[in-house]
């Protein structure tokens, strides 16, 4: 789950780090009445989860009230990366001399919160990681002891000679590895963090996001969730127990097990072709899943073949042959579906399957060639 730059700086000052003023408006009158009370030079920044807002014409600096009133008014209901605008943030312009960027992400390969560095900020930090890898610096954190002060003034050293920057940013560093831990978050990121003519410095930016799993003990952060800027698709599937990705390809995929959906969508892209999402459809073989999830992909325009694999072990095949006989009565299916049955009753499922609209495949290899060449059929 994603968390808003407004939302995450509220984090931040709840745990002492404190960020320019600002407030949020969905109005421009309210965007000028925030400005007039903040005086002088203000930002207006569109809160929406997309990143590089900037670049996009979301983030704008206004000289006074009445330009943030018109600022407001051209970034609101502005279109980012597919995302309407509702709202702006509206918070005190900061000078400045120098931009850096810090973050703290779950690294994989140490299985440790990683913090993540560097004095190139303000731009794009995979494009660093890949221009200029050198000006990155890392250093994995040991969760048993939590962040210590001491490394996280040694990591601001590497980023800058100056102790007042470096008296801030360790404080930042501080705060970015309190609030990820409290929040159960797998990113968390000020850029750029910024120092000002004068020697002060600020968070400009935040970005943060959640682990999906850790919502249930995560109150306080669900309460955040905006809807509005979700995949409905993903939120429908959410609803209904469902793990759903969207994606951008041709190839709706119901499988059941996260492994196996992942192997599934690596084969289909080893055979040239697109996923249009991960689903897994979970260990229960219950038809109305099967319903809901078959109804969920078909509202992409996208799809035009599916594939079903299920691997039948405590999931009996029969019973989704069942699932997947209701859906195909339930719904109006206009594409192919390509069946890969195997495991546990296999044979009673194929059987009920005859006479039915729904093409068998014996192999996984076999069913995603179908499948492959169904869609670029349907596409045509
Ligand atoms: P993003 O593009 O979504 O990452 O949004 P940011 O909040 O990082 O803003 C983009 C850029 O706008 C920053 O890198 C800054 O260069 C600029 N910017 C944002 N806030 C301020 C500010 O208070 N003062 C100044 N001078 N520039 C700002
Ligand atoms: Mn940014």
């Amino acid at each position: 789950m994603k968390v808003h730059e407004y939302q995450a700086k509220e984090l931040f000052v709840a745990r002492g780090l404190a960020v320019p003023e600002g407030e949020v408006a969905t109005t421009p009158e309210e965007a000028e009445a925030i400005a007039k009370r903040i005086g002088g030079m203000v930002v207006v920044k569109a809160q929406v989860h997309v990143g590089g807002r900037g670049k996009a014409g979301g983030v704008k600096l206004a000289k006074d009230a009445g330009e943030a009133k018109a600022k407001a008014a051209a970034i609101l209901g502005m279109d980012i990366k597919g995302l309407t605008v509702e709202k702006v943030l509206v918070t005190r312009a900061v000078d400045i001399e120098s931009e850096f960027y810090l973050g703290l992400i779950m690294d994989r390969n140490t299985h440790q919160p990683m913090f993540i560095a560097s004095a190139a900020g303000g731009v794009d930090i995979e494009e660093v990681a890949v221009t200029a890898p050198e000006k990155i610096h890392t250093l994995a954190i040991d969760a048993r002891y939590g962040a210590r002060s001491f490394q996280a003034r040694k990591l601001a050293y590497e980023l800058t000679d100056d102790p007042a920057v470096v008296k801030g940013m360790t404080k930042a560093l501080m705060t970015l590895y309190d609030v990820f831990m409290a929040s159960d978050a797998t990113l968390i990121e000020i850029n750029p963090f910024v120092k000002t003519p004068d020697g002060e410095t600020w968070s400009v930016d935040a970005k943060l996001n959640i682990d999906d799993n850790a919502l249930y003990r995560q109150p306080a952060i669900s309460a955040m969730r905006d809807l509005s800027s979700e995949e409905q698709s993903e939120i429908e599937a959410r609803e209904a127990g469902l793990s759903f990705v969207k994606l951008d390809g041709n190839v709706g995929c119901l499988v059941n097990g996260a492994g196996l959906a992942m192997a599934t969508m690596d084969l289909v892209q080893y055979y040239g072709g697109m996923p249009a999402n991960f689903l897994d459809i979970g260990g229960s073989s219950n038809p109305e899943k099967v319903v809901t999830a078959m109804r969920i992909i078909l509202r992409d325009p996208k799809v035009k073949a599916i594939l079903f694999n299920i691997f039948g072990g405590i999931t009996r095949c029969d019973d989704v042959a069942a699932g997947l006989l209701k859906a195909t009565e339930q719904l109006e299916v206009p594409v192919p579906i390509v069946v890969r049955l195997t495991g546990t009753n296999e044979d009673k499922a194929r059987e009920m399957l005859v006479g039915s609209s729904l093409i068998p495949a014996v192999t996984m290899d076999e069913a995603v060639q179908k499948a492959l060449e169904l869609a670029q059929g349907g596409a045509q």
